[in-house]
């Protein structure tokens, strides 16, 4: 049965990681490349390109699971028409919340589980487009905790989703510090959150200018006040190895796998749950459209998780218009805002100790490989938030705002020769507060929201998506209190801000 988490409190966290930085916007351009065109393809193919290229240049394992993915629900059968619970969205929230779920629950009951996914290409998933860094370097505690949490699942995936007689599970990880830098405006806020950081159990070093100077000689430090370092548990991965590793394991353990796309709830108006707002019952079943098909499959189930991304404020919008009773039902603003990443080589840059540098601007960066490769972008400015219609690179943006940030905090690439590659991803964007959404929707009886996480949702899915599962099952979860993260604080006046979003 689904209970109803604490409910949520708002506080005001300052934002951090001012400071213009972008002294470089007077050097001369990068060159131009051929660019263009390699996006064009990555935006037909996606991530599949992605990978396949990946696996090209010797980045996969050789495993079969690596060209599998390319692949990922093929012979899926249509859903069944009964469920326990059925989860909206087979990104890697969804999938972990399976995957929880299952390992979870009382063996006994044998819960139904079914993940619908409308998209088996996964051409527009955020897990997929995402840069796959995990850092524990946030402001507020319950972001700190799931990241940490999340960490030690990673270190030991293979404890949690190896399946026998498949290939050991490696995600690839890539273990370095990120480094933020802040000038004088964000310094206290950046050595507040340290201090949180550390009290929760995180390895983290703040660094003086020339301390920063020492470590990393190849910074220029102009404009920089503080830094912080993270000793461990930080680093990126691989995406699509662990999306698969979570889908794997949670189909060995007997969750249903289909592909469709849910277009509606319905459900019993005749019901009212006691303590809910009149109006509106539980949710009975969803419509489920199935693929090159205007069939529609009804699947009655108790709980509905609504873990569709950055469409989960859409689904919620859409599924729910003919549920209207009494009640108008509120949106959630969770929807995709567009993100650009650009890889580019640079012989001359730093080596293997490069960090996962984020500057006083917001303009980050990580190494790409040990060639001489780097991956880098930043959010655009407040207010310039590109057309989220399409998944088009916008290759201006890296000439005249990524690039002389960079170039300013790292003078290696003021000689940068070719931009390699680039694509467009969305991040799942909580346009209220950039923070995680989880727990049940207080109109909505028994559908259950875990989605919104903005950019920092791969890393905290293994928490979350078990923090999701137990208290689904329980009503309550000992490890994280993720009371604040309750969609209700939505519709309040407080957003739960972190200091730390990049
Ligand atoms: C450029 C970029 C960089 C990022 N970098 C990082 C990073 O370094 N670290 C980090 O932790 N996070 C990062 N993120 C964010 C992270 O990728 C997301 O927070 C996370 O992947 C969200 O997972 P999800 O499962 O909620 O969403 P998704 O992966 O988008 O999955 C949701 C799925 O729901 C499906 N769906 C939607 N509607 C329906 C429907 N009606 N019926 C059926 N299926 C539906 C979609 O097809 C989609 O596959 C980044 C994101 C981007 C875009």
């Amino acid at each position: 049965m689904l209970r109803a988490v604490r409910g949520g409190r708002a506080v005001w966290a300052p934002r951090g990681g001012s400071g213009s930085g972008s002294g470089g916007a007077k050097l001369g351009r990068p060159l131009r490349t051929a660019a263009p065109q390699r996006s064009d393809i990555f935006r037909e193919l996606g991530p599949r390109l992605s990978r396949l290229g990946q696996a090209l240049r010797g980045q996969l394992p050789e495993s079969e699971g690596a060209w599998n993915s390319l692949r990922p629900h093929q012979n899926s059968p249509p859903p069944p028409e009964r469920a326990d619970v059925v989860v909206v969205g087979g990104g890697v929230l969804g999938w972990s919340v399976a995957y929880w779920l299952k390992t979870l629950e009382n063996r006994r009951h044998g819960m139904r589980v079914v993940v619908v996914e409308r998209d088996p290409t996964y051409s527009q998933a955020s897990t997929v487009l995402s840069v796959g860094g995990i850092r524990q370097q946030f402001s507020l505690p319950e972001n700190i905790r799931l990241s940490l949490q999340s960490a030690t699942f990673l270190r030991t995936i293979n404890e949690h989703l190896w399946v026998p007689n498949e290939p050991p599970i490696d995600i690839q990880f890539q273990p370095s510090g990120y480094l933020f830098l802040a000038s004088e405006h964000g310094a206290a806020t950046l050595e507040a959150g340290v201090k949180v950081q550390r009290e929760e159990g995180a390895k983290v070093a703040l660094l003086s200018p020339s301390q920063l100077k020492a470590k990393f000689p190849w910074i220029n430090t102009e404009n920089v006040a503080v830094a912080s370092y993270g000793l461990e548990n930080e680093g990126w991965f691989d995406p699509w190895s662990l999306l698969n590793a979570f889908r794997r394991k949670a189909m060995s353990l007997g969750v249903y796998s289909c592909v469709g796309e849910v277009t509606s709830f319905v459900a019993d108006t005749a019901d009212n749950t006691p303590g809910m707002p009149r109006g509106v019952g539980r949710v009975k079943y969803v419509n489920v459209r199935l693929p090159d098909s205007p069939e529609q499959q009804p699947v009655s189930c108790a709980i509905v998780v609504a873990a569709a991304g950055a469409w989960t404020g859409k689904l919620l919008d859409s599924a729910t218009a003919g549920l209207q009773g009494s009640l108008t039902l509120r949106r959630l603003p969770i929807e995709p805002r567009k993100r650009y990443v650009y890889v580019w080589h640079c012989p001359g840059g730093p080596g293997l100790e490069t960090p996962f540098l984020i500057d006083t601007s917001g303009a980050y960066f990580r190494r790409e490989g040990i060639a001489g490769n780097y991956l880098g972008s930043m959010s655009p400015p407040e207010g310039r938030e590109p057309d989220a219609g399409n998944l088009e690179v916008d290759h201006d943006f890296f000439q005249e705002e990524v690039w002389p940030r960079l170039a300013h905090r790292v003078p290696a690439f003021r000689s940068l020769k070719q931009v390699k590659s680039a694509w467009a991803g969305y991040y799942d964007y909580n346009a209220f507060d950039q923070n995680g959404v989880l727990g049940p929707h207080p109109q909505l009886p028994n559908v259950f929201v875990l989605g919104g996480f903005s950019g920092h949702g791969l890393q905290q899915s293994p928490a979350a998506g078990r923090v999701a599962a137990e208290l689904l099952l329980h009503g309550s979860c000992a490890a994280v209190d993720v009371g604040r993260l309750a969609p209700g604080r939505l519709w309040g006046s407080e957003p739960l801000l972190e200091a730390a979003i990049v």
